[in-house]
Parts: structure tokens; C-alpha cells; sequence
């Protein structure tokens, strides 16, 4: 008797929200179909559906162990690839206000650094060699198919690379391309209720620039994360190497400080951040290619999880449930972690008369639970900026307050700054704050 959960399941977006569902959906299903608008590029290039791929990509610890686990050997492999091992703590010096900079310290564990299209490549490049997924270019799904009654979604349709009209039967499609727009026009058409969304507009502008990086590069560090204080110091960027002995330079500005597109203006803004560090490395560095500038107005979070009733047959990922504000280099670690959840989720419904039945609301709870620590994260500091659009949580202050302290303590004490390490690389969750020790030793820092 088959293993298999379902004959056929469609995934919409070759992304790492896409590329990781199929690789967990491979597990459950005969065949994995996997449709890309784009052509993707055989080298680690950018591309038109990726816009954000010009710009620093960071990959946390959190989303890396997800990578290794849904594919065995991947840090290897993306190491062998020209990507910059670093230590965590140690190899990145952070520029906080307050802290210029961060004690830097070795907790035991690496991370990696390399352009955001290396990653994709090395993930699809595991994909590829999965039998069963078949991965088409060029195929640009329209909408979703779905039964009659409105119950479940059965299949796509889309445009094949030669423009002609396909439509697929799916037991299961995934909806990771990054908008989420064919999940959210099924609903519609389906007379659903839409997914209530949290939105914090943060009106970020981005430019990034690459660099050789020069022989007298300073050798205490690797990268350089200069993290903005409020007001007029609400400039942040953050430096990183790449495959190639290069190194990505992203500058940002909020609430309309936009740094500039010629390299004149990058460096006269870069100049400007709060501390000298990056300017002082790139200043004689030579610039390789154009400089690629991004607008993120605004973080949302699509609450699935507190829809009822969701049809069956279609579930989305990655970007296409929450995008966050990019500062803390998130997006691409939590859809792999979600791929992953899946994929243990499938696992443990494989036994059941029907594992599709009853899937989203276990899903959408597990998205919701790996959501909430990268959210706050982002989300709460963005609240300092008086500008930033959005509902504000009723005890901002004192959380605002309780960070502060936490940073004061991580700073003096290894064990703490290890803890909040560990959280922001999605290896723990935010809980782990209220240890009543832990609190007890923040309160204390808060009342002096
Ligand atoms: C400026 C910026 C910097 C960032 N920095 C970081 C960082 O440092 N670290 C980090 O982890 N994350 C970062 N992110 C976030 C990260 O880019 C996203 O969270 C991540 O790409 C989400 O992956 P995804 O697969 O959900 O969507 P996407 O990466 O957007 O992929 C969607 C895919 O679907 C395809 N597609 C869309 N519609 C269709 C269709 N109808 N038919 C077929 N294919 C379709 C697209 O071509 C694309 O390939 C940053 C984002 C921005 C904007």
C-alpha cells in the first residue's frame, strides 16, 4: 500500500518558501510540481521576481539548521559555494546606540553570508536532484481552481513558457509566491472571508552597493551591522561578505530619508550613518555593478490562523502570510522553518483515514506560533520611530523599556547575550525572556 498522503501537489513560486515546501511536500505526495514565472538562472544571478535578492540578505542560524535539516549536507554545500562562514557574536561587529560597539563574543555556533541568489541557487540546485519534483520555468500560474461548492481548492491554471493556456489537477497547491495574491483571490471568489491583517507601515528605503573587499580590510571583524537609534539617527546598515571576496553594503532611511542611487550620494549617506565603520571600510573600496535601491512601506502579518472554515486543498507560505520589516533579515529563515513544520506536520497525519482534512488549522497555528517571535522583534522597535504607522501595542512603553534593559544586560553578562543571540537567530522563542530570574534581573537594571 502507498505511503503517500496524495497523488499531486502544486507549488506556486520556485522562492525559498517554494523551493522548501516542495522539498517537504516530496515526503507525502507521488509528484511535486513546482511553477516559476521567472527563468531561473543557472548561476547565482539576480532576477526579475526576487527584486529584494540585490539587496543584503542575511541567513540566521534558525533558518539555516532548517535548511540542513530538509536537506542534509546544504552548509556544506553552500560553504563549498563561496559563502563566508562566521561565528555568531564574534565575527559581526553591531554598532547599537549606546554600544559602539556590542561586546563581540563567541557563543559556539556560525552563520553564513553570501548573496541572496547563492541561497536560492543551492537550494534549488537539492531541489533539481529530487526525483519526484518537477520544476517548470517560465509558468505563470493565473488562479486557483476550485470544486463547484466552493469547498476545496482542486488545481491551477497558468501560462506555460510558450504562453499557452495549462491547467493542473493538485490534492494539494501551495501559494508561495511571496504576494500570496492567488490565495487571497480564491477566498475571494470562493465568497470567504479574507485573513484579518496586522500592517506597521515603516516607509523604509533601501540602497545597497558591492565592494572588492581591499587587502587592508580590517581583520577584527567580517561584517558590520550599524543598528539606528531614534530621530535623526534613524539610519541603519548593515555589511556583510559575499561569495567572491566582496562585500554588500545596504544603507537605509525611514519615513522619507531615502539614501540616493549614484555613488556619489550612497557614499555622502553612508557617511551620515551613526557610526564611521562602514563609510571608513568602503570609502577606498572599489564598487562592482549599479546600486540597487528597494521601497518596503510596511510589515503585515495575514492572520490565517484565526480564520475558520479555510478550504481545503491550498495553503500558503512564506512572505505570502507575513513580511517583515527586512532590518532583521528574517523572511527567508522563517519560511524554511515553516516548510519544515509541514513537513513534520505531514509526517505525523500521515497514518490518519484523511490527512488533508483539518491540515490548515494545524498548520496556521504552527505559522503562527514560529511568526510570533521574528514579528516582535521587528515590529516593537519600529514603534520608537513616532512616524511609524500602526496599531501600538497597550504596554509598547514597557516592552520598549524591558528590551532596552535586556540589551544593558546582555551586554555585561556572556549567558544573557548568548540568550538573546539565540533569539534573534530563531533558535529559541522570545518566551525564554520571562524566566523569573531572568525578569527579576531586568527589572533590576530597569529601576536604576
Ligand atoms: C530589501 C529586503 C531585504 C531583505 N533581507 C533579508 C535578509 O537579510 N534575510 C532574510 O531572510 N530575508 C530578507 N528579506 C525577506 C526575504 O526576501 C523574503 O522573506 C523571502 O524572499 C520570502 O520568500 P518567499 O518564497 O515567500 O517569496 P519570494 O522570495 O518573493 O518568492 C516568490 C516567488 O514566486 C514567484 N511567483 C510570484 N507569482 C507567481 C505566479 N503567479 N506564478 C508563478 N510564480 C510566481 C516569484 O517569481 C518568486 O520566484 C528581505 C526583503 C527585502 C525586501
Amino acid at each position: 500500500m502507498s505511503s503517500f498522503i496524495g497523488r499531486h501537489a502544486v507549488v506556486i513560486g520556485a522562492g525559498i518558501g517554494g523551493l522548501t515546501a516542495a522539498r517537504a511536500l516530496a515526503d507525502h505526495f507521488e509528484r511535486v510540481l513546482v511553477l516559476e514565472r521567472d527563468v531561473l538562472p543557472a548561476e547565482p544571478l539576480d532576477r526579475h521576481g526576487v527584486p529584494q535578492g540585490r539587496h543584503v540578505h542575511a541567513l540566521l542560524a534558525g533558518g539555516q539548521r532548517a535548511l540542513e535539516e530538509l536537506f542534509p549536507g546544504f552548509e556544506d554545500g553552500l560553504a563549498r559555494a563561496g559563502a563566508v562562514r562566521f561565528r555568531v557574536g564574534l565575527d559581526v561587529r553591531v554598532e547599537r546606540p549606546g554600544f559602539d560597539p556590542f561586546p563581540q563574543r563567541d557563543f559556539g555556533f556560525d552563520a553564513h553570508a553570501m548573496s541572496r541568489p547563492l541561497v536560492e541557487l543551492t537550494v534549488r540546485q537539492r531541489v533539481r536532484a529530487w526525483a519526484s519534483i518537477d520544476l517548470r520555468q517560465g509558468c505563470r500560474v493565473q488562479a486557483l481552481v476550485h470544486r463547484a461548492d466552493g469547498a476545496a481548492v482542486t488545481g491551477v491554471r497558468y501560462t506555460d513558457a510558450e504562453g499557452r493556456a495549462e491547467s493542473v489537477d493538485a490534492d494539494l497547491v501551495f501559494d508561495a509566491s511571496g504576494r500570496g495574491t492567488p490565495t487571497l483571490e480564491a477566498l475571494a471568489a470562493l465568497g470567504r472571508v479574507p485573513p484579518a491583517e496586522t500592517t506597521i507601515g515603516v516607509d523604509l528605503a533601501y540602497a545597497s552597493g558591492v565592494f572588492a573587499i581591499p587587502d587592508d580590510a580590517p581583520s577584527d571583524w567580517k561584517g558590520v551591522f550599524c543598528i539606528p537609534g531614534a530621530g535623526r539617527a534613524s539610519r541603519g546598515a548593515l555589511m556583510l561578505p559575499l561569495e567572491g571576496h566582496r562585500w554588500i553594503v545596504t544603507v537605509g532611511g525611514r519615513h522619507g530619508d531615502i539614501p540616493p542611487g549614484d555613488e556619489a550620494g550612497f557614499m555622502e549617506y553612508a557617511k551620515g550613518l551613526r557610526a564611521p565603520t562602514i563609510y571608513n571600510a568602503i570609502q577606498h573600496a572599489k564598487r562592482i555593478g549599479e546600486i540597487a535601491r528597494f521601497r518596503f512601506p510596511e510589515s503585515v502579518f495575514r492572520h490565517y490562523e484565526r480564520l475558520e472554515n479555510f478550504p481545503r486543498g491550498v495553503l500558503p507560505i512564506g512572505d505570502a502570510i507575513c513580511r517583515f520589516n527586512p532590518v532583521y533579515g528574517q523572511g527567508m529563515s522563517v519560511a524554511a522553518q515553516e516548510a519544515r513544520a509541514l513537513g513534520r506536520l505531514l509526517a505525523a497525519r500521515a497514518r490518519e483515514r484523511d490527512p488533508l482534512a483539518g491540515l490548515a488549522p494545524q498548520y496556521f497555528a504552527e505559522v503562527a506560533r514560529l511568526v510570533d517571535t521574528p514579528w516582535a522583534a521587528s515590529a516593537i522597535p519600529d514603534f520608537v520611530h513616532p512616524d511609524t504607522r500602526g496599531e501600538r501595542p497597550a504596554d509598547l512603553e514597557q516592552t520598549l523599556k524591558f528590551g532596552v534593559a535586556l540589551g544593558k544586560l546582555a551586554a555585561r553578562d556572556p549567558t544573557v547575550h548568548r540568550l538573546t543571540s539565540e533569539v534573534q537567530h530563531l533558535l529559541k522563542p522570545r518566551s525564554v525572556y520571562q524566566d523569573p530570574a531572568l525578569v527579576q534581573r531586568v527589572l533590576a537594571v530597569m529601576a536604576n
